[in-house]
């Protein structure tokens, strides 16, 4: 082995040593022993790795103590912080399901800070002073906002979905359009889940046209359900047709079969009142008639994660007492924060001020003009010459796999930084504290300003300043 090597592997310590160094060094107090020691283990092999490659950044200074200890600490760092972090989200898609989908109204969330920590009555009736049940706690709620009978929820619309098929038509055939045998994305297919339900799919019509003769000639004795799904997340143009909800209620009501509708995103408020295009509400799917619907709570409704199911009483009493209500049941926080999201819609000005989802998509344009404004004069007044802002108009979309032929204009910030590619700024945005999610346009990388919250703009422009550092709080 060449001697010069030799002399650095000789001068690395070993783990003993350094953790002794570490043991008497404030700044590890809060390191549990396990993660020291791997860390340490994990530093010293990289460094031995590194002289075996006659790394030439192994020298004498490189494998002091004190560089030693600064690799550990950074490794234990790493270690600590927590896996599901914040972000922020530039990429203007409002209801972004990768980066966690929607925000919760501030009602939403101090409701669910009351309940995690403390005792409920998630099952207890107070009034009686004896068992109760979850669903109680929210289906009036839905019921007053719907219009509909009776109401359910479960922890996500997948999971309404597979449950109302369960019930209602486990060994029937369910009619559905070939048009509406849509894949969600994360491997949500319909026809996959009809199989899982025990359903048996009946297709029929063609790919862009389905009447209701189509329906009517598919209805056999074995026929258990007519089904529409909302074709969320794709639009159809030119020679289309699709099969009306008040024609398929019709047709229900003649053969004495239930008609379910899986709305996707579902909302209560109509968007076309707000420029935006219009989107099918549950109002609406109820007040035709439809005798059971399911939508996600966590899409427009903008609250938690959650799958809600309203529909007519007989139906939903009967999927209460399904036994894989149980597997699919909603945990307590996610109610607080339901409960307190549905209540804001008793005052549909209430909810789209207070909901961000609601407040991003029908965010004005000047609103968010001036928050790009802003960004751009922060980054101005750092008078750094390597850097330079400029705004852009851009698309944002609503995303969660609804409206999805709509763009909404939006304004964007663009950086440029000397001797960096928009790729390297995208990248080095992404490991900021917390990571910036941009996008890349033309080559240029671009902040959306319609999902960038005010009191994000700070954090922005600290993470443009730690990036010119060079101190780029990477992943070990
Ligand atoms: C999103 C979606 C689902 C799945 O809802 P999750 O709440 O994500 O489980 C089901 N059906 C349609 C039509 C959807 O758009």
């Amino acid at each position: 082995m060449n001697p010069a090597r030799q002399a650095l592997l000789r001068k690395l310590p070993g783990v003993d040593h350094l953790l002794n160094l570490a043991a008497a060094d404030t700044a590890f107090a809060d390191i549990p022993k396990t993660v020291l020691t791997s860390a340490v283990r994990r530093v010293l092999s990289r460094y031995r790795n590194a002289i075996l490659a006659d790394d030439p950044a192994m020298t004498d200074a490189e494998i002091a103590d004190a560089a030693l200890l600064a690799e550990i600490a950074q490794t234990t760092r790493a270690t600590m912080a927590l896996n599901l972090t914040r972000t922020i989200n530039a990429t203007g898609v409002v209801v972004h399901t990768n980066l966690g989908r929607s925000l919760l109204a501030q009602p939403a969330v101090d409701h669910i800070l009351s309940i995690a920590g403390r005792y409920s009555n998630l099952e207890y009736n107070i009034a009686a002073g004896k068992r109760g049940s979850r669903y109680s706690l929210v289906e009036d709620l839905i019921c007053e906002i719907s219009g509909a009978e009776a109401a359910m929820v479960v922890n996500n619309n997948a999971a309404a979905v597979l449950l109302s098929l369960d019930t209602i038509a486990r060994n029937r055939e369910v009619i559905v359009s070939r048009g509406e045998l849509v894949e969600i994305g994360g491997s949500f297919r319909i026809p996959d889940v009809m199989a899982k339900s025990g359903a048996i799919l009946k297709e029929v019509g063609t790919t862009n046209r389905t009447h209701p003769a189509d329906y009517q000639r598919a209805i056999t004795p074995e026929t258990g359900l007519l089904l529409k799904v909302h074709a969320s997340n794709f639009g159809m143009v030119g020679f289309t047709a699709s099969v009306s909800l008040a024609d398929l209620v019709a047709l229900g009501e003649k053969y004495g079969l239930p008609v379910m509708e899986d709305l996707g995103s579902g909302t209560f408020v109509d968007f076309s009142r707000y420029g935006l295009t219009k989107e099918p509400t549950v109002q609406e799917s109820v007040a035709a008639g439809v005798d059971i619907v399911t939508f996600s709570g966590d899409k427009l409704l903008g609250g938690p994660q959650a799958g809600i199911i309203v529909g007519t009483k007989p139906i939903i009493d009967k999927i209460k007492q399904n036994p894989l209500t149980r597997a699919l049941r909603i945990d307590k926080m996610t109610l607080a924060g339901l409960e307190s999201t549905l209540r804001l819609y008793r005052d549909e000005k209430t909810a789209v001020a207070a909901i961000p989802t609601l407040r991003m998509l029908t965010c004005p344009m000047p609103d968010i003009a001036a928050r790009a404004e802003a960004l751009k004069s922060m980054i101005d007044a750092m008078a750094d010459s390597r850097v330079s802002a400029a705004l852009r108009d851009l698309p944002s979309r609503a995303g969660g796999g609804a409206l999805p032929l709509l763009e909404l204009p939006s304004r964007g910030v663009g950086i440029t930084i000397s001797n960096m590619n928009a790729a390297m700024i995208e990248n080095r945005m992404r490991r900021q504290s917390p990571p910036i999610i941009g996008r890349i346009i033309d080559d240029l990388y671009l902040m959306d300003m319609r999902t960038v919250q005010t009191d994000e703009l700070p954090e922005i422009l600290f993470a443009i300043q730690t990036l010119l550092k060079g101190d780029q709080h990477a992943q070990p």
